[in-house]
Formats: structure tokens, sequence, C-alpha cells
């Protein structure tokens, strides 16, 4: 079949996090910068079917999609720094490709073959990539691991042959690998790179493009060695070197001639690249003119990676108030009701962030409590809104005992559920959860609509009547307790256009106090802050005045 759509395959080699996941999501904002449309995909190579069961320590973030795809976190990267939006079949695992041959098998469909790595694994393969190639311009495939695992074989084997399949000016490699300097000779070393490229040679794939993550921009004498030993012309050799905001990459990568580069290979014309949004959004993280610091408050304090969208649409959000953000992370389980006050006292906002588990649950709610009777700018995220829901029913509405069923299945008041029946908007279908299987009990996932209404601070914020965001959470606001928060002052200013599903949560007499069911993080851009995180950093901001004013 004839194929008008480009290829880029990227492959990282050496060591794992050296930033193939931005690599890819910058190539992306410059291709689209010289007005491409352009689509990515990632491949990884581990078992699972998809992350949402993998532990968020070791694999970070779930990211979810608006189809409702529980996929890696990269797959954020590529929202974030392209328009191209990402859903099932932008993220396909080892365990997901043999899922599907497997089933095939069973069903009969290969016709009592033999079924093999190659060709019905590879074809697999080849088929998921096409499958996302409609109507853009470049595809953009990041291998996950590196070159080396057993695991990526079959990846690396499918887009080897998939060059053959849609024609060589069609399709390029990029390999990412590590430049390290040593400081004991004070050089910086090329054989990694060298022996990394042989290893992806040995499999058939010569790179045409190589991407040296280093910390010092790479000499010519340097490249043209690298060039020399891996068999690539020394304008492909490109330094990618580490900056201090992610969104300096693409501009880096533009002046080392990474973008032009790719479209003199795959033989595209196109327009100059335009790239003063990208310009402008690095000089506001760098110049910012004010100052805030905001405490998250969670369970996975130890990694970034955990809340990796998070962390970006806070920094968003100081991007549009022209602030910097200080994030500091609280353990929740360190934190209690005398310890609470003295460890949030430097905070302008405080954030509960999603979370699973009983684990750490109380010390979120002295957080919860804190803010709103201290007047702190709160913002409660999917686990954070049921937090905040909890104490103002038991610290507010005289329900001492409320709690989630999640963590105590004989609370008297479960002013958070599982609801066993209710209203699918995106199936326009009732939906059943059984209840007696909790952790098997299918969750709330993908974007559904929400009404907000007039004059809250989501309403403002959004400057619209009806949204939709993000969702991934089993657990609902039990409606039975609906009018008696309502009493006490708790503002349900945002349900499913049934009303049925409580969405958005705020405080009658509070400066900034909102939870809200969904996670916004993941619609958040670096030049489009998400309306939430800009008016939360925004209320932050005026707290940190009124404080220091008083
Ligand atoms: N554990 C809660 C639930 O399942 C919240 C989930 C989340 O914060 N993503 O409803």
């Amino acid at each position: 079949m004839p194929f008008n759509t480009k290829f880029i395959f990227v492959t990282g080699g050496v060591l794992s996090s050296l930033g193939k996941g931005l690599a890819s999501a910058s190539i992306g904002a410059l291709l689209e910068s010289r007005g491409l449309t352009v689509s990515l995909q990632k491949l990884d190579p581990y078992i699972n079917v998809d992350p949402g069961t993998m532990n968020p320590f070791q694999h970070g973030e779930v990211f979810v999609t608006d189809d409702g795809a529980e996929t890696d976190l990269d797959l954020g990267h590529y929202e974030r720094f392209t328009t191209a939006t990402m859903g099932q079949r932008n993220n396909y695992t080892t365990g997901k490709i043999y899922y599907s041959v497997i089933s095939k098998e069973r069903r009969g469909d290969y016709l009592g073959g033999t079924v093999q790595v190659i060709p019905h694994i590879t074809d697999e393969i080849k088929n998921c990539i096409k499958g996302v190639a409609d109507g853009v311009d470049v595809v953009i495939v990041e291998i996950g691991g590196t070159v080396g695992d057993i695991e990526s074989l079959p990846f690396l084997e499918a887009i080897r042959q998939f060059r053959a399949d849609v024609g060589r000016d069609n399709v390029i490699y990029i390999h990412l690998t590590l430049v390290p300097y040593i400081t004991t000779s004070g050089e910086v070393k090329t054989k990694p790179t060298q022996h990394s490229v042989k290893e992806l040679r040995s499999i058939g794939i010569q790179p045409d493009i190589l991407l040296c993550r280093t910390d010092r921009f790479l000499s010519k004498e340097l490249k043209a060695k690298i060039a020399l030993f891996c068999n690539v012309g020394v304008d492909a050799v490109i330094t990618a070197k580490d900056v201090g905001c992610i969104y300096e990459v693409p501009l880096v990568f533009h002046q080392e001639g990474l973008d032009h580069k790719i479209v003199e290979l795959l033989n595209i014309w196109t327009r100059a690249p335009k790239l003063d949004t990208w310009e402008e959004v690095v000089r506001h993280f760098k110049e910012p003119l004010h100052d805030v610091t905001i405490a998250i408050v969670g369970k996975y304090v130890n990694l970034t990676e955990s809340y990796k969208s998070l962390n970006e649409a806070l920094h968003h959000g100081g991007v549009a108030n022209r602030s910097k953000v200080n994030l500091f992370f609280v353990d929740s389980e360190k934190i209690g009701k005398d310890t609470c006050s003295e460890v949030l006292a430097k905070a302008d906002g405080i954030l509960v962030p999603g979370g699973f588990g009983r684990r750490g649950v109380e010390g979120k709610i002295c957080a919860a409590r804190y803010a709103r009777e201290q007047g702190v700018p709160y913002f409660g995220i999917c686990l954070g809104m049921q937090i905040a829901v909890i104490e103002f029913a038991r610290h507010a509405a005289g329900l001492e005992k409320a709690n989630s069923s999640e963590f105590d299945e004989f609370t008297p008041d479960p002013v958070i559920y599982l609801m066993t029946e209710w209203f699918d908007e995106r199936t326009r279908s009732v939906q059943h959860r059984d209840a007696t299987s909790e952790k098997g009990a299918s969750m709330r996932l993908g974007a559904y609509p929400c009404r907000l209404t007039a004059g809250s601070l989501a309403h403002r914020a959004y400057g619209s009547e009806e949204i939709a965001e993000r969702h991934r959470h089993r657990y609902e606001f039990n409606n039975a307790y609906r009018q008696r928060l309502e009493e006490q002052g708790l503002v349900f200013c945002g349900t499913s256009p049934s009303g049925d599903l409580v969405e958005i949560v705020e405080l009658r007499d509070h400066p900034w106090f909102l939870g809200c069911q969904f996670h916004p993080e993941f619609k958040s851009r670096p030049m489009a802050a998400h309306p939430l995180f800009r008016d939360f950093i925004g209320a932050a901001l005026a707290y940190s005045r009124r404080r220091s004013a008083a």
C-alpha cells in the first residue's frame, strides 16, 4: 500500500532515563512548528497489558487519555508538547500485542498455522504503528527500554522491517545515547555511544540521527569522531544538552539543526519553524516576577515521576501568573493533628493529589482541615476532593465517623462510596459496579462531561458552563449526604449533566477551596495552563501577599 505518511522511530541506548520521551515530544513540537501534523506512539516492552496495575514508585504516573486509556507517562509529554490527542492506539505494550495475537489464535484466525514472533507478533506491531498514521504527515514512534534488552527485540525487528514495507524515504531512525563527561580525565567519552550503535546495527538498524545526551555542547571534532565511528553524517550528530527547563529541549534541538536534518532526510518541504511561543514559555519560566510555595500532601512523595503531569500543571499555572512555583512534598503519613500547622506553615497553597488505599489518609484529612480553617488555598484532586468531603463531614457537619468506604467499610457515614448503579454519559447507558469485589470494580476512566454552577470558582476559572475532564477512580460522592453538607457550607458546583455524580465541591466562606473528582492536570499545557491550576496559583499568590502584608 502506498504511504504518504513519514515515520520516525526513536530508540535509546546505554541506559534508561535519558529523556527519550521528552526527545520524541520535542521532535513533535518542532515538526508542528514547521506546519506539519504529527501523531506520536509509545511501544513499551514490558508484559503488563497497560501500566494501570503498576506501582507508581516503579513506573511513575499513569497518564489517562480522553478515551479512557491508562498509559505511559510519556504520552503526557506528547500531549503537552504537541496538539496531538493521545488515546488507546498511542500506547502498546508487549502484553497488549501478545494478548491480541493470542486472542486471534484462540478464535482460529490463523487457520491452523504455527504462530510465531516473526511474522505474527511483528505484523501485529506494524499494524499498530500504521493505526496512528491516518491523516497525519509524520508519526513519531518511541520504543521504550534500551537497545539490547531482550524484551525490546520484537519491536526493533518490526521497525527494521517497517522501512522496507513503506519505502526507504519514508522512515528514519533516531537513536538517543549518552556521552558522559568523566571528571577525572576531564573528557567526554564516546565509547558508550559507539557500543550502543553497534548493538543497534547488529539487529539491522543503522541510525540516521544520533541524539547525544550530555552536559555540554559537543565540539565539531567530537561530532566528527562520533559520526565516523557510528556511520552517520556529522550534521546528524546532535547535542542533546541538559537543560534547566524541559520546554527548552525543542529550542536546543532546533539550535543544533535537528528539525532541519529530519525534514531533509525525510524529503519533506515545510515552512521555516515558528518557535516564538516556546521561547516565551521558557522566558517566563526563567524570569519569573513572583514566587509562591505549594505543599503537595501525598503518599508517593519520593518520586516526582509519580506526579509528573501534576508537577507540570503547577508550573504551567506559575507561568500563567509569571510566578516561580516552589513545590515541597509532604509525606502524609508523617503529619497529624499536632504537627500539621507547623509542617504546612510555609505553604501558600495546599494540594492533595489523587491516590488509592488507606495509607496516609488521616494526614491528608489534617491538611485539608488546616487549609479550610486557616483560609489557605486548597486544591483537592480526585482523592483530594474525597478527602475534603470527609474532612468537612467530620468537622463541619458533625458526622464524626464519616469516611470513604474505601478506607473504612463499616463507617456509619460513607460520604464517599462505591456507587453500584449510575448513568454513564459516555456510553449513555446505566452502568453497574459490583460492591462485593471493590478492587476489581471497574473504574470510571477517561473524559466525562460536567456542568458548572454560575458564579462558582470553577465557573469563573473555565469561563464556560459545560466542561469535560478525565477521570480515574472507583468511588463517588454519596448523594444521601448532599443536603446536609450543603446546609453547612459545602457547595456542589459541578455535577454530571444528569446531576447524579458530584464532580466539583467548593467552600462557601473561603478564599479558594476546590476539590474535583477528575484529574485536570492531564489537560494542562505550558502555553495554556489549565484554568484551575492557573487560578489556584493565582489564589496562592494572593494569599502570600496578604500574609506578608499582615
Ligand atoms: N481511591 C479513590 C477512588 O478510587 C481516588 C482515586 C484517585 O484519586 N485517582 O475513587
